[in-house]
């Protein structure tokens, strides 16, 4: 079997990309280890995804985001940074755009993501299967599967998560920061509206965050130590309700949490190349954020528009589209657009997760000098209503043109 592209793992980054590469009249195989019922049918999973107006962009592209019941979309109009409860804040909001961002259930990306590619003719889903062999040559790639089958393409994409056995298969080193935290999510209904602001509140050894869902609910998201979050998670429903509204300070009256309570351990990957000969990663398996910024999944969507922007250029000019330089211009525009927020992510989680009294006066000072800053905020802003124009898209020139490009070897 031949196609352009196989991909390795059927979750939201592998099965857009495969979606948006369809779109682009191309063949893509993907290789899930799952079944097809539980991907069919994922179940609610607890988290509740913020989605940048830029995400939006390319689900609406796909076909994807007016699948959502505009009754289960919320927005994030505005964002409260709280330091401890009642000790400095930063208030984020945008002057050019209606709204921050949208919160969907991460579930309902992953259903109408699987509705599409299982839609499409030029998508061939393999699942409750598993990649067992790589073989690369100058023009292409084969791989073999756990069922015997093998399957050509010229490009092999990872997108088996933030612990991609495929990329680490081929060798593609990555960072990996282990934050010794684990992070609670679950919805949560209370008495007094929420006007869809987003609170975060950096308290001495935990982080709390709301974000505004539809009618008054919101989903919480607490980290802590492993230790502190399994005595939380041992809490009686009543007193669980009673501690986070403890820590909002009575903001929001009586909490009571809605269904089952979700735990995350954190850990942020950051592949140290997004590509290899004949091989690219895409999603988690290139840029596992940790979740207090809200940008994973919108990292793996821009991941897929770039990849797919720099193939469509090689196409355009008659080049090889699993060439290294092709690749090279993918990871160089990715690690642009993502790396700034990977590093300034993991200094803000440090510094917010430490309780030292030098790291309480630090964040106070920060929080309270970040609100008088206009260029802080508006670094911040940009990257939260990114819409294709942020700071970090902005400073880089657009694609160069293939043919210029400084050749690019495997040589390390
Ligand atoms: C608590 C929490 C809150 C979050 N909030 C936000 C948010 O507000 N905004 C945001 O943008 N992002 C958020 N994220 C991040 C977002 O959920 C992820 O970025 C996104 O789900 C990653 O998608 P993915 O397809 O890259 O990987 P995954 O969802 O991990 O999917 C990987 C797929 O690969 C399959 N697979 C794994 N190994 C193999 C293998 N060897 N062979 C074949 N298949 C394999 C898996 O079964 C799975 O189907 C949050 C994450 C968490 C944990």
């Amino acid at each position: 079997m031949t196609y352009d592209f196989v991909v390795c793992g059927a979750g939201p980054a592998g099965l857009t990309f495969a979606a948006l590469a369809c779109l682009n009249g191309f063949k893509t195989a993907i290789i899930e280890k799952q079944t097809e019922e539980a991907i069919a049918d994922p179940q609610y999973d607890g988290r509740d995804i913020a989605l940048t107006h830029k995400s939006k962009e390319i689900l609406s592209e796909l076909g994807i985001w007016e699948k959502f019941n505009p009754a289960t979309i919320s927005t994030i109009d505005k964002a409260i940074v709280n330091n401890g409860e009642n000790q400095g804040k930063m208030a984020l909001s945008s002057s050019h755009a209606p709204n921050l961002a949208y919160v969907v259930s991460n579930h309902l990306i992953r259903q109408h993501a699987y509705d599409l590619a299982r839609s499409l003719a030029d998508i061939s889903l393999f699942f409750d299967n598993e990649i067992i062999d790589v073989e690369r040559t100058n023009n292409k790639v084969k791989v073999a599967l756990k069922s015997g089958e093998s399957i050509e393409a010229s490009l092999l994409i990872a997108a088996d998560s933030r612990f991609s056995t495929l990329r680490k298969r081929l060798g593609v080193s990555a960072s990996m920061l282990d934050f010794g935290k684990t992070m609670v999510v679950c919805r949560m209904k209370h008495e007094f509206g929420h006007n869809n602001v987003a609170n975060e509140c950096f308290g001495n050894g935990y982080t709390l965050a709301l974000l505004p869902l539809v009618g008054p609910v919101s989903s919480a998201v607490i980290t802590m130590k492993p230790w502190q979050i399994d005595e939380l998670l041992a809490k009686s429903d009543a007193d669980f309700n009673a501690w986070v509204k403890g820590k909002l300070g009575n903001r929001f009256g009586k909490m009571e949490v809605i269904g089952e309570k979700f735990a995350y351990p954190l850990v942020g990957v950051y592949a140290n190349r997004f590509f290899a000969p004949r091989f690219a990663a895409i999603g988690d398996a290139a840029v596992g954020m940790h979740p207090v910024t809200a940008h994973g999944f919108n990292f793996g969507l821009l991941s897929i528009k770039t990849l797919m922007d720099s193939i469509l250029l090689a196409k355009k000019h008659g080049i090889d589209m699993g060439s290294a330089n092709v690749l090279a211009q993918y990871d160089r525009k990715h690690r642009n657009d993502t790396l700034p927020l990977y590093l300034m992510t993991a200094g803000i989680v440090g510094l917010y997760t430490n309780e030292t009294i030098q790291a309480r006066i630090a964040r106070r000072a920060l929080i309270e000098i970040a609100d008088k800053m206009a260029p802080i905020k508006a670094l911040m802003m940009n990257k939260l209503v990114d819409d294709g124009n942020s700071h970090f898209s902005n400073k880089l020139p657009s694609l160069p043109k293939l043919p210029f490009l400084r050749s690019h070897n495997f040589t390390n």
